[in-house]
């Protein structure tokens, strides 16, 4: 280890849903191959990366060593219990062992090291959730404060994956900055999402559509829409395929934000050129200042979205 890194004895992974879907598939729902599926890419690659998605997650465990960088930039101690805020598929990982997999959290109890570069980002972890919600919610710390930045007063905005965790920010963020006049419409593939969508209630609708078919995601949502179609699409699903109809969704010189590691972003790109649409396309940098504080504290003031995380994570 070099002066500047910071070694965590990790203690929880929390694989990216993208990911986790993928190795839950591979391995026919069956946890403890999961597990084993986990440790073997960790072993050969010294890292979380998934083969075939091409991410991570992030990981929780205690300080062994801040280094002389990471301690002063993030004010954190030895012994501190963290969370880090950069993926793991460029985290360095050694994995003693694998305890047990939560398939529906997505939460991985290991025993195991892990070094944080001095360029990485590491945050403390509040100490008025659960754990198990903070590492939920700091997974995808950088959806909804993007969704802040990028909608706008009045306006229109289409979340895919509505009743995922990052679709539940990200409709927040998005129910906040368009206000009242504005309008918010969530996109769910069967009816037990598109219901804990509705219940949190940031969406002036929730419909069942499949992201992975254009012609029925647009139809479907288009009717909750303005009919020159929505001014910011994002794409919050943990399934492929979900990129033409973000881009058919969204109006002339709209944006999609890609937020998804589901999506394909050639085929993104491509596809918008395809059918010619004048739309920006924004790759989800997992990454914005402050994030984990703007999601943490979106959390805090919705007490709806709390209950519908709280009864998921905790
Ligand atoms: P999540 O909680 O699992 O939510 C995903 C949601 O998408 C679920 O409600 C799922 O419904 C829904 N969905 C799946 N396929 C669909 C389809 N074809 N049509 C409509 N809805 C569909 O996932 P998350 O943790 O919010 O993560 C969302 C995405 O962000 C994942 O791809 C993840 O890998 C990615 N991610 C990106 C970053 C980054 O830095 N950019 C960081 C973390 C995560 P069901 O539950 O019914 O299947």
């Amino acid at each position: 280890m070099a002066p500047g890194e910071l070694l965590i004895e990790v203690e929880t992974l929390n694989i990216d849903s993208a990911s986790m879907r993928q190795l839950e598939q591979a391995c026919d729902g069956d946890a403890a191959r999961v597990g084993e599926e986990i440790a073997e890419i960790v072993r050969k690659r010294g890292k979380m990366q998934n083969p075939v998605t091409g991410s991570g997650g992030m990981l929780l465990g205690r300080v062994q060593s801040t280094g002389d960088v990471l301690g002063e930039r993030f004010g954190i101690r030895d012994g501190d219990r963290v969370a880090t805020l950069v993926s793991l598929t460029l985290t360095p990982l050694h994995l003693q062992s694998v305890r047990a997999v939560d398939l529906t959290r997505h939460q991985v109890d290991v025993d195991g090291t892990a070094v944080v570069f001095p360029s990485g980002c590491v945050t403390r972890l509040p100490d008025d959730l659960p754990e198990t919600v903070a590492l939920a919610l700091l997974d995808v710390a950088g959806a909804a404060p993007q969704v802040l930045r990028l909608a706008r007063p009045g306006g229109s905005v289409c979340v895919l994956g509505a009743g995922g965790k990052s679709g539940l920010l990200c409709a927040a963020a998005a129910r906040e900055t368009v206000g009242a006049d504005g309008v918010v419409v969530g996109v769910e593939a069967f009816d037990a999402a598109a219901d804990a969508a509705r219940r949190v209630g940031a969406c002036d609708a929730v419909v069942v559509a499949d992201a992975a078919d254009p012609v029925a995601v647009v139809e479907a949502a288009s009717a909750h829409g303005p009919s020159s179609g929505f001014d910011l699409v994002v794409s919050c699903v943990n399934a492929p395929g979900a990129e033409m109809g973000a881009i058919l969704l969204a109006r002339d010189r709209g944006c999609v934000y890609f937020f998804s590691m589901a999506t394909s972003f050639s085929r993104a790109a491509l596809g918008a050129e395809g059918v010619t649409r004048d739309v920006d396309l924004m790759i989800g940098n997992g990454f914005c200042a402050d994030h984990a504080e703007q999601t943490l504290a979106l959390y805090r003031r919705d007490a709806a979205l709390r209950a519908e995380l709280e009864s998921r994570f905790v």
